[in-house]
């Protein structure tokens, strides 16, 4: 029997971080389908060409393509002990069919580990994510925050909402376009709650999901979900 774990949470939870290293340790397959998806901007199919498109739209993949490209990934030689999921399933229906796929090779998903996070955690470590314009150096204006001073700047015109600026040593520090907007963070996690919360209730009923208390150190984090991997395998 192989081990098919799905990691579950909202943005800022650590997950992918999470299921990277866990994929490392155990060597286990690491199946992002956002990374699945970035891959294929280099090839021409016409799977490809359709995806690509569905993307720079800025929609979700269509189930089919999702299943399709999901079905496709874990056929390959290197899946057959099992994988860990990120990203996929996002709902019911690629639920349903990722539970079909395995029972058709006699497998199931055995845990789904899910990294719970307050949702103003979530934004704030979103939200307050700031990078140093000349080195790989982050910090958070909240948590990691040591010489870092911030204030905001008034819009001139009043149109726009004030802008937070963030300083390290009196240099300015830089944020991603998509965590500086606030609108844009919540809209985030809304997305997540909308689309994520049924499927916690649906693998709840099958007595698979693990909780995970995601604001701890990433270490504590890893420990937990170890301990769980151990206990599921
Ligand atoms: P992510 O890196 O997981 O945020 O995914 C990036 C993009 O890939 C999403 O905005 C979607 O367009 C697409 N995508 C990733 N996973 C899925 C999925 N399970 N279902 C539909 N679209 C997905």
């Amino acid at each position: 029997m192989g081990l098919y774990l799905i990691f579950m949470g909202v943005q800022g939870a650590g997950k992918g971080m999470q299921a990277a290293q866990i994929s490392e340790s155990h060597q286990i397959p690491h199946v992002s389908t956002g990374d699945l998806f970035r891959a294929m901007r280099t090839r021409e199919d016409e799977l490809a060409q359709r995806v690509q498109q569905i993307m720079a739209e800025g929609r979700l993949i269509d189930d089919d393509t999702t299943n399709e490209v999901v079905a496709d990934r874990l056929s390959q030689p290197d899946a057959q002990d099992g994988v860990i999921l990120d990203g996929y399933p996002r709902n019911i229906p690629q639920a349903e069919f990722l539970a079909n796929f395995l029972e058709k090779k006699d497998e199931t998903v055995n845990a789904v580990l899910l990294l719970e996070l307050d949702h103003y955690v979530a934004f704030k470590r979103a939200f307050g994510r700031v990078k140093a314009s000349d080195s790989d150096e982050t910090y958070n204006i909240y948590y990691n925050n040591e010489g870092v001073t911030y204030h905001y700047d008034d819009d001139p015109s009043g149109t726009y909402p004030p802008r937070l600026v963030a300083l390290k040593d009196g240099v300015e520090l830089q944020r991603r376009p998509d965590d500086a907007n606030a609108a844009a963070v919540i809209k985030r996690i809304d997305t997540y709650i909308e689309a994520t919360q049924p499927l916690i209730e649906y693998y709840d009923a099958k007595g698979i999901v693990q909780r995970v208390n995601a604001d701890q150190s990433i270490e504590a984090v890893r420990s937990d979900i170890e301990s769980i991997i151990d206990a599921v395998k």
